[in-house]
């Protein structure tokens, strides 16, 4: 007879399997094979049933199970339809003398077959098919093991209906990817997906030192085309114009477009500014020749814009494409049907950054940085559990600097693990004074590590030694990862968090969600905390798709222990929809904003003022 723990055991392994893209069939077969294992039967099987349908999918334990399983199928008849119909479980614990399903009682006695219990497979009022169990002796079956037997049928149930929103989810995933990233007209990349080519590009050629030009093509008087022809001939001038231009590109340059008349080509790998002047010029010549479009012929002209990025220059896709666009509007000014190269702006771009660089390097001897508090609150009472350190620079002139601006930066001038460091003993010493408050003794402070500062051999050191000169407890610490360091450097972050859990602290994936990362990343890496990134909680009561991604990464987290902080809650419906789902924690501004660390610790003191909404329901 199934013990708990094998039991136990049985449902653990479910539970990994779900998160893994376990396809529906292997669900099943690891099934019937563990429970055969477990409880006193000879073999058992499965098959699911749609109304209407043949069964899409059999498992068996055996070849007689299989043989069993699909007897019931060729009569219509047998307690396995009889437990999916009505949804309660069918015991026959002496076949021989069964008068219910005589057809299939002859016909398996004949094959060895004494006893069968069945149970359906039912998830709310859905059934979706019944776990057969069989035996070659006959006898009843103990109330554990028809509870143990059905609380598998369930799981399973709750598994397949899983895997079937998956497979789902992926079909329909796959379509509106390619419809989300493609101009419909032409079957180019849009802006959207070229903006992320950039991206791309941008960052790996931060380490070589080639160079990335982005040339901006606008068409000239595009729109007489359309008043004088209409607009089909302009449609199918825009796919001509699309073609010409593809046949002039290198291997790895990328085309898209924009919008309305204006392309994109991006040149990857370039040796010198030259050759991006020379594409751009190929490109002007080859639309001027005449196009024949159906019985009209017509001729335009075409303006370009060149902008360069790469090692040294500008890294950021908007802003190079901002330039080109510049360039091109130079072009069409100087008469059009003509190339013109910006460099200027990224260089004048590049000194005023270069200029912040140099005052945020010095800006923590100035006492210039200090962090606000955002409280995290338990989402049934709104009490108070902890709160998220966030960074402030307030600089002389320009007023206060978002951490928006000053990551990065901190990151380009290699200056981030100095003030990650003073982020961090900030905050362990105001956790530590707030340990003495009666009301605070169980206070989690957050504090958000940059992927760079993680991948810092460094890293690991500094923690212990900012813990042990704070004195702040490592159990009160969660540090706040982002998923991108997961998925490009998965080994060495494996490590580096497997380390840091040995100090005591607790690891959170932040903004969760936005850095497409599989759900799987949940089971393989040592995440505690889940912080579901505010874009999903903006839209999700009206959006079905985020509904359903809040929805299932709740599941699985509390599938796998990990406890939910949803972020950006901003309204009380929000949070009611949070408190159904079980998110246990809640931040954003319905409940508080970011304040100084006064203000935090004097909501502390105040043991009342530690409840920022009243108790839900
Ligand atoms: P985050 O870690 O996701 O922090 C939450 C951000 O969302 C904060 O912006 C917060 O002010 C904002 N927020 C909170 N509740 C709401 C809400 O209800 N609605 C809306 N619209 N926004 C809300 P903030 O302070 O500008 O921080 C931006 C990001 O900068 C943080 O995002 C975090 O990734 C990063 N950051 C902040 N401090 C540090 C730091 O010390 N080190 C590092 N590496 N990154 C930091
Ligand atoms: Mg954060
Ligand atoms: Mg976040």
């Amino acid at each position: 007879m199934a013990t708990d723990r094998e039991l136990v055991e049985v449902l653990g392994e479910f539970a990994r399997t779900m998160v893994t893209d376990f396809p529906i069939q292997a669900i099943l077969d690891r099934l019937v094979q563990r429970i055969v294992e477990i409880m006193p039967i000879s073999a058992a099987g499965v098959t699911l049933i749609s109304d209407g349908v043949l069964p899409r999918y059999v498992a068996a334990s055996d070849p007689s199970a299989l043989c069993f399983e699909q007897l019931q199928t060729e009569l219509g008849e047998g307690p396995c339809l009889l437990a999916y119909e009505t949804g309660e479980a069918v015991a026959v614990p002496d076949l021989a003398a069964d008068t219910l399903f005589a057809a299939f009682r002859d016909r398996a006695l004949a094959d060895g077959l004494a006893a069968v219990w069945t149970f359906p497979l039912r998830q709310g009022d859905e059934r979706l098919g019944a776990l057969d169990l069989y035996r070659q002796s006959p006898g009843p079956l103990d109330a554990d093991a028809m509870e143990a037997a059905q609380t598998l049928a369930d799981v399973t149930a709750a598994y397949l209906v899983n895997a079937q929103d998956r497979a789902d989810l992926e079909d329909s995933s796959a379509a509106l990817q390619h419809r989300s990233l493609h101009d419909p007209l032409t079957g180019l990349p849009n802006r959207t997906m070229l903006l992320e080519r950039l991206e791309h590009v941008l960052r790996s050629s931060d380490r070589s030192t080639t160079m990335v030009a982005v040339v901006y093509v606008d068409l000239d008087r595009f729109k007489e085309v359309n008043d004088d022809h209409g607009h089909g001939v302009g449609d199918d001038l825009l796919v001509e114009v699309a073609t010409r231009m593809t046949a002039l590109l290198r291997p790895g340059d990328t085309l898209a477009r924009m919008s309305g008349d204006e392309f994109v080509v991006a040149c990857e790998n370039l040796d010198e500014e030259g050759q991006a002047g020379m594409i751009a010029d190929r490109i002007v010549t080859a639309l001027a020749a005449p196009f024949a479009l159906g019985d009209v012929e017509v001729t335009i002209s075409a303006s370009a814009g060149i902008a360069f990025a790469g090692p040294g220059r500008n890294l950021q896709p908007e802003r190079v494409l901002h330039d080109a666009d510049v360039a091109m509007y130079q072009a069409k000014r100087k008469g059009g049907h003509r190339s013109q190269t910006i460099d200027l702006r990224a260089r004048q771009d590049e000194q005023d950054r270069h200029g912040l660089a140099t005052d945020l390097a010095g800006a923590v001897r100035r006492d210039e940085l200090r962090l606000d508090y955002q409280p995290i609150v338990s989402t049934v009472d709104g009490h108070i559990v902890g709160a998220e350190a966030l960074l402030r620079w307030d600089h002389a002139t320009r007023g206060v600097v978002p951490p928006a601006v000053v990551v990065p930066l901190a990151e380009g001038s290699g200056i981030m693990a100095d003030i990650g460091r003073w982020v961090l003993e900030t905050a362990c010493l105001d956790l530590t004074r707030w340990n003495h408050l009666p009301a605070a003794a169980d206070l989690n402070v957050f504090v958000n590590v940059s992927a760079l500062q993680l991948t810092d051999l460094r890293f690991v050191p500094t923690v212990a030694s900012v813990l042990e000169r704070t004195v702040a407890d490592p159990r009160r610490l969660v540090l706040e990862i982002t998923e991108a360091i997961l998925l490009h450097d998965s080994k060495h972050a494996a490590t580096v968090l497997s380390e840091l859990k040995g100090l005591g602290i607790r690891i959170a994936l932040d903004d969760f969600g936005t850095g497409h990362s599989p759900l799987t990343y949940l089971r393989a890496f040592p995440v505690d905390i889940v912080k579901i990134d505010q874009s999903f909680v903006a839209n999700f009561l009206e959006e079905p798709s985020s509904r359903a991604i809040v929805t299932k990464v709740i599941e699985l987290a509390h599938l796998l222990d990990i406890t939910i902080v949803a972020e950006g809650v901003e309204t009380a419906d929000q949070h009611t929809a949070l408190a159904t789902l079980r998110s246990e924690y809640c931040q954003g501004f319905y409940f508080a904003r970011p304040m100084a660390a006064a203000t935090l610790e004097a909501l502390l003191r105040d043991r009342d003022g530690r409840s920022l909404r009243l108790p839900i329901g």
